[in-house]
């Protein structure tokens, strides 16, 4: 066994912590070449840019942005953009080295990165967030690029976000290059250059990865109570497929709060409804209000942590009915808590495999745009339905053959294809 060293250059606490524990934890059991493991240890890549904006009231606002490439040595550097107070430089890493696990573990030819600006979407009107975003992208410059790196929607950002990431960068092209750039960044508005199904591709996986599991485990659907947290894009259409398999929807979360309705939550609805209250599920009326401290220790069947980071955590993970957590989210449970659950025999989809409908989506964009071509909708589910299927069962295998838990073997598909890498190209010079 190897000594573990990177744990203690972690700080206590955080996502950052999590992901290399995680990492340590399969490195360990793998024997992992100590050489590779000091690579695969740390980012390449940190770039942080501080930019400014002229607000709607004529004031200038300096913000910060940042854009973590963890590694490439299987391709591009690929991830999401988040939005959200809780961005900063170690929330970005940890947030990259899950993207090259995820993207490693998926078999896609894609490295690992994240960034995002560390801001509150909810204070800023929808122009000022048009001109930080491309003035963000302004900033960024040739860090980012269709061969190089490529920025998707996260947490906040959406295809619009997308749209104007593209624009911005075409526009400051030459022109022969503008047109044939579009894969510079993934998750785009279908009529600039999106792909159909990548709105559903994260949820959609969620879904499949929690249906493979039932199958395997001899569990019907039909009837059983779940709850999501985070009622964004990963969350909803998680929920809208599980109900289309007759699970019913019990309790939501978001950012203004929690709701809960045995009888079960019409997920069209609620999504109606939160679209004519800015955004939240608060006040939904076919449902009552809940307090945040005793969301996770509902009864159900399947809990789906669909929001931010560290959200599992010792505190709640002993109260948790819930045989299966699918994480929707990245990072969702904390290592501490995760034995906790293990222990009481819970089972947890890891967030590298659970939620990489995402980035396959992104995948299948990046593929048209580069080759010219226009998927269907059924064509795009199925090629995410297979990968999705494949990544599972190697996982299950592992899991089975090393005798870990889905997490630690999910880890271990992924740093074995980096492994193999670098033994076969060597370190240059
Ligand atoms: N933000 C998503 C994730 O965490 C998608 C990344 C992508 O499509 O590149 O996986």
């Amino acid at each position: 066994m190897i000594a573990k060293v990177a744990s203690k250059k972690a700080p206590k606490q955080g996502m950052l912590e999590n992901v290399m524990r995680q990492f340590d934890n399969a490195a360990d059991i793998i024997e992992l070449n100590t050489n590779i493991r000091k690579i695969l240890e740390v980012t390449n890549n940190e770039i942080v840019v501080h930019f400014p904006v002229r607000m709607d009231n004529d004031e200038v606002e300096i913000f910060t942005g940042y854009r973590v490439q963890h590694n490439n040595a299987l391709g591009p550097y690929k991830g999401g953009l988040r939005y959200h107070p809780t961005v900063d430089i170690d929330a970005a890493k940890a947030l990259a080295m899950w993207m090259t696990w995820k993207t490693s573990l998926a078999g896609l030819p894609y490295g690992g990165a994240k960034g995002g600006i560390q801001l509150d979407p909810n204070k800023y009107s929808n122009s000022e967030l048009e001109r930080i975003t491309r003035r963000f992208t302004y900033a960024l410059g040739d860090n980012i690029g269709p061969e190089l790196d490529i920025p998707a929607p996260d947490v906040n950002t959406n295809p619009q976000t997308m749209a104007w990431i593209l624009d911005t960068y075409m526009s400051t092209k030459a022109p022969a290059e503008r047109s044939t750039n579009m894969h510079v960044v993934t998750g785009k508005p279908i009529g600039a250059g999106g792909s159909k199904g990548r709105d559903r591709a994260t949820g959609y996986g969620v879904f499949l990865t929690i249906k493979f599991w039932a199958e395997s485990h001899n569990v019907d659907l039909k009837d059983k109570k779940f709850i999501v947290q985070g009622f964004g894009n990963v969350g909803y259409w998680a929920a809208y497929f599980l109900v289309s398999e007759g699970a019913i929807l019990t309790a939501v979360q978001d950012a203004y709060g929690s709701i809960v309705n045995e009888e079960g939550i019409n997920v069209d609805e609620l999504l109606t409804y939160t679209q004519s209250n800015k955004g939240s599920i608060l006040g939904y009326a076919k449902a009552r209000t809940l307090d945040n401290k005793d969301f996770f220790s509902l009864d159900c069947d399947i809990c789906i942590p669909a929001a931010l980071g560290n959200q599992i955590t010792p505190k709640n993970a002993s109260k948790i009915k819930a045989y299966l957590i699918a994480e929707g989210a990245n990072g969702p449970t904390d290592v501490d808590a995760e034995e906790i659950l293990l222990k009481k025999g819970i089972d947890i989809i890891p967030d590298i495999l659970c939620n990489s409908g995402g980035v396959i989506g992104s995948y299948f964009e990046w593929l048209q745009n580069r080759n010219g071509e226009i998927w269907t909708l059924d064509e795009v589910m199925v090629k995410l339905e297979k990968k999705m299927k494949e990544s599972f069962t190697t996982v299950i295998e592992t899991s089975k053959k090393r005798k870990v838990d889905m997490r630690t073997a999910a880890f271990i598909i992924a740093i074995e294809r980096l492994e193999e890498a670098y033994v076969q190209r060597g370190i240059f010079p």
